[in-house]
């Protein structure tokens, strides 16, 4: 089963491939989910495979132009000695599922997948 929201993206004997799309509409916060058949342990998996970005979108209007650019800058620098001193740069983004209806196809989807995978054990 899909909605608008929770979409089908490619299916094969032993795992299926949905698209979840955030509800605000953004590209980026959309995540993919995988349910499939862990060949090693004959378990279900369930990975949700998400974009990991930052944004300096930092902008108040109470402070100068000045300080605005410089905090921005300040973002900036901070992630690339992040990268350079640690190896990698921490980020969070936030994927929303908003009313019954979004989450209800979320669970199904991993449902769908999930009975799909049982289906192929039982009849190892
Ligand atoms: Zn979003």
């Amino acid at each position: 089963m899909t909605s608008t929201k929770i979409m089908k993206l490619a299916e094969g004997k032993t795992y299926t491939f949905y698209r979840a799309a955030c509800d605000c509409g953004h590209p980026d916060h959309d995540i993919t989910l995988c349910v499939s058949m862990d060949h090693n342990s004959d378990h279900v998996e369930l990975d949700i495979i998400t974009n990991s970005f930052s944004s300096d979108a930092y902008y108040h209007p109470k402070d100068s132009w000045f300080m605005n650019l410089y905090h921005t800058v300040k973002f900036r620098a901070k992630g690339v000695f992040d990268i350079i001193f640690n190896g990698y740069h921490k980020s969070e983004s936030i994927f929303q599922l908003r009313g019954d209806e979004q989450i209800d196809a979320f669970v199904n989807a991993v449902k769908e997948g999930q009975t799909k995978i049982k289906e192929l054990q039982s009849n190892k």
